[in-house]
């Protein structure tokens, strides 16, 4: 018995010959693709239990965030006119104050916002480092998506010590991982060579030796100082660090990497592991010398890429379509035209970052046999048509908000734009209230012309023992890098 039926769809597979069948149908029982084949007259009277008509719409893999943080999704509008060093300084101003003051409630609503803007922009699966990974597991799962989440884990500007924080990545391992029907899997986050001691490294490699199924999700090279601070915890530089600790391989994910060389390119792509590139976060805030992720190195060398929104909150876009087109205009920017056709674009945002994730199996193409994480895109509009070039259509074309069905292990979760599978006024209610109390609790101003952050120095604003550990730790690099 088929439980879902979508016929008369351009259906773009994302299968490994990029096969696009022109009219096609996807059927799905318990969750799972069982066909995907050119329509027939008898899809139309189907007996489904429920049946989708997208003629003249495309019908495609649902996309998967490869580096995403959450915790702070509240704070949205605050920082979208400040510079890089400001940034910086009044997000680490904002973390030492709102987390202890704020409790539970405050990021319970974020991450329930941050579902319900996922699943508006068509984002089936999220993979996420924050600090409230529990609240995190509970609404990704109550809302039928699906996510890999870590503990993130940065003692140096933390008030936590190593070994708290890294029984409390445990506690989350043991509680969620493989949670709401496999929806929800764990990974192991340390923050990158920035905010880590050589105690938390060590007890990242124990984590792994106990959990070999699960990824490493990290940042590396994302500053100047990235030499500098692995030299902190003892190497030579970061993918040594890593190296020394055994948490170099294919199961390794590293985000940024900003200021990586061609060798360090041809050791990552030699170790297997995949890059997460973020691109609109660091040009937006752009600080100090332009520096990019060695594209050509990386592409000649064959590591697997995949595109993250890291902090939608600040530059305000929860779009990933529009992100992996900022992949594409920065590289491109940077080492000239041609750098990803469209098709890798696409590639990228599904079944590349599901093997990324080790999810390949599972999801990121629409195949017999895998969980249906399945999107329906309208593009029979004024806006697409006509059009000759469809993968082009779908990644300089299309926006999010062209995105109007989204369907994860074969739940319907949001139909013609309409959310089914969250309480939407619920959401957004505790979302205003908690927002409020960010501001009476913080100081920052905000009115519909923009956002004020409180006059008060930060040294008044944050405890000094984060700031004491940071400049314990890594002396004047931190200083300069935090513009304090
Ligand atoms: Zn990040």
């Amino acid at each position: 018995m088929t439980d879902l039926l979508i016929h008369d769809a351009i259906v773009v597979t994302m299968n490994q010959e990029n096969q696009i069948l022109k009219n096609g149908s996807v059927r799905v029982t318990d969750g799972v693709i069982s066909s995907v084949r050119a329509t027939e007259p008898g899809d139309r009277d189907s007996a489904a239990g429920r049946v989708i008509d997208a003629s003249e719409k495309v019908v495609m893999p649902g996309l998967i965030d490869a580096h995403r943080h959450t915790d702070f999704a509240l704070v949205q509008g605050l920082f979208s006119e400040l510079g890089g060093g400001e940034l910086l300084k009044e997000a680490f101003a904002l973390y030492h104050t709102a987390e202890p003051t704020l409790g539970d409630s405050f990021f319970e609503a974020a991450w329930r916002l941050a579902c319900l803007r996922q699943l508006t922009h068509g984002v089936t699966t999220v993979n996420a480092m924050d600090f409230t990974p529990g609240l995190g597991a509970e609404a990704i799962g109550e809302s039928g998506l699906r996510a890999v989440i870590g503990s993130e884990l940065a003692d140096v500007l933390d008030p936590a010590s190593a070994d708290d924080q890294l029984a409390t990545a445990r506690r989350f391992i043991e509680t969620y991982h493989d949670t709401y029907e496999g929806r929800v899997t764990a990974s192991i986050a340390p923050g990158g060579e920035a905010g880590c001691s050589r105690r938390l490294w060590e007890g990242v490699a124990e984590l792994r030796a106990d959990y070999p199924d699960l990824r490493l999700h990290t940042h590396l090279y994302d500053s100047a100082e990235a030499d500098t601070m692995a030299a902190g915890s003892g190497a030579d530089d970061p993918l040594d660090l890593l190296d020394r600790y055994g948490l170099l391989d294919e199961r390794t994910l590293l985000t940024h990497l900003l200021h990586a060389d061609r060798s360090d390119a041809r050791r990552i792509a030699d170790a297997g592991a995949h890059v997460l590139h973020c691109p609109t976060v660091y040009s937006y805030f752009r600080a100090g010398e332009r520096t990019w992720f060695p594209l050509p190195a990386l592409q000649e060398f064959g590591a697997n890429v995949a595109i993250g929104l890291d902090d939608p909150f600040w530059f305000d876009s929860w779009d990933l379509v529009r992100e992996a087109k900022h992949a594409r205009l920065l590289s491109n920017f940077e080492y000239g035209a041609q750098q990803w056709s469209s098709y890798d674009l696409l590639r990228m945002l599904t079944i590349d970052a599901a093997r990324a994730l080790g999810l390949n199996d599972r999801v990121g193409s629409l195949e017999p046999g895998k969980r249906a994480d399945v999107v329906v895109v309208d593009i029979d509009t004024p806006r697409h048509r006509p059009y000759s070039n469809l993968p082009s259509v779908l990644t300089n074309t299309v926006t999010a908000g062209d995105i109007e069905t989204v369907i994860v292990d074969g739940e319907v979760l949001m139909e013609e734009r309409t959310v089914e599978s969250m309480d939407v006024e619920s959401v957004r209610t505790a979302a205003a209230r908690e927002r409020e109390r960010l501001q009476a609790r913080t100081g920052w101003e905000t009115s519909l012309a923009g956002s004020t952050p409180p006059d008060e120095s930060i040294l008044r604003r944050v405890s000094a023992r984060p700031l004491l550990r940071a400049l314990r730790q890594y002396g004047r690099g931190i200083v300069h890098q935090h513009g304090w």
